[in-house]
């Protein structure tokens, strides 16, 4: 079993399996964003060869993230692997690309979607991703539903930007059993745009929803990252992400995997580690994980100790979220 220098229990991966895109969010990264080369990126036996020994550290959920995980070449066949080592696999995607593959996913077990969407309004979703994709994502949102999939609807909180919106996305739950995920921005923009900081701190979100709505307060999942509540009479729920506000770190059960092959103890920190690196100088399986478990020996207490004198602020797309 894998802990930390904390004594916290390692059992979930977020593995980003591609820097590349197909929108621009603002919040995320920069139109004239520079991707890898295909030699820089982990390769489907390279992600094996370190998610296997993972695996049987006790690593039991998997989220696949990216970049856009659907423009990776043949994901399918990276998913059918994966999902034959770990029981619980869940994707975050922004959805353009998605709606062919559900029944896919489905019949691999994989019924957990987390789709990211910002806005209801097309125009809106046009400034925000400088692409011209709504009408392809409410589609996706519509299929999903079709086929009974779990799917948590991400909209990342953006002053003066789709604030307005809050009750729009909350009234969502009326009707869809959706989770509608309420997240802090966070600084890794890549440096495009500039970040708004903490105007919209979680207990403002709270408040402005708690204005129009009755929320019931649910019990969180232990390693939860939302405080989740439920409107009465509606289908689905709200969760809210203090991902700026760190207020989670101290159960955190998870370490990330960057397209490049970086190990990450902390979303706010530096790669502590490169398993392709390892993994190409001829590392055994056995080598790697005493590598890993070096670098969860000395893992920060939070995200405030992980970025402290170090504030560097990567694309997303470059951490997987
Ligand atoms: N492309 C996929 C998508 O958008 O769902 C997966 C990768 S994306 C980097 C993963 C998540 O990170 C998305 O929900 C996105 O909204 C979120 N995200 C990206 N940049 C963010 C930022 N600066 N602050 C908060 N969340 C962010
Ligand atoms: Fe692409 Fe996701 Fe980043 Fe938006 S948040 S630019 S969809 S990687």
């Amino acid at each position: 079993m894998l802990k930390d220098a904390h004594n916290r229990i390692i059992n979930y991966v977020r593995l980003a399996v591609t820097d590349r895109c197909n929108l621009r969010c603002t919040y995320c990264m920069p139109e004239n964003m520079q991707f890898l080369q295909r030699r820089e990126i982990l390769t489907y036996e390279e992600i094996i060869a370190v998610m296997q020994p993972l695996a049987a550290a006790g690593v039991s959920k998997v989220r696949i993230t990216g970049g856009e995980p659907f423009l990776r070449k043949d994901l399918m066949q990276l998913l059918s692997k994966l999902s034959a080592i770990f029981p619980e696999i869940s994707i975050t995607t922004n959805g353009v690309l998605t709606g062919p593959f559900i029944p896919q996913l489905k019949a691999l077990g994989i019924r957990n979607i987390n789709l990211s969407l910002d806005t209801l309004q097309r125009d809106k979703f046009k400034q925000i991703t400088h692409r011209d994709q709504f009408p392809a994502v409410m589609h996706t949102l519509d299929n999903l539903l079709e086929h009974d999939m779990n799917v948590k609807l991400n909209m990342v909180v953006m002053g003066g930007v789709n604030t307005d919106e809050l009750l729009d996305f909350a009234a969502l739950t009326a009707t869809k059993p959706i989770t509608v995920r309420f997240i802090e921005e966070m600084p890794f923009n890549g440096q495009g745009h500039a970040f708004s900081g903490q105007q919209w701190h979680y207990q403002r979100i709270l408040d402005t929803l708690s204005g129009e709505y009755e929320l019931q307060k649910l019990k969180d999942a232990p390693h939860s990252t939302s405080l989740n509540y439920h409107i009465p009479g509606h289908k689905g729920k709200i969760g809210v992400i203090a991902a700026y506000s760190r207020t989670f770190c101290g159960s955190c059960n998870r370490i990330r995997i960057t397209p490049t092959g970086g190990f990450k103890t902390c979303l706010y920190g530096h790669d502590v580690l490169n398993v392709r690196d390892l993994i190409r100088s001829g590392a055994s399986s056995d080598q790697l994980m005493q590598e890993i478990q070096y670098t969860l020996n000395t893992r920060a207490a939070d995200g405030f100790e992980a970025e402290k004198g170090s504030k560097h602020w990567d694309s997303m797309s470059m951490i997987g979220g």
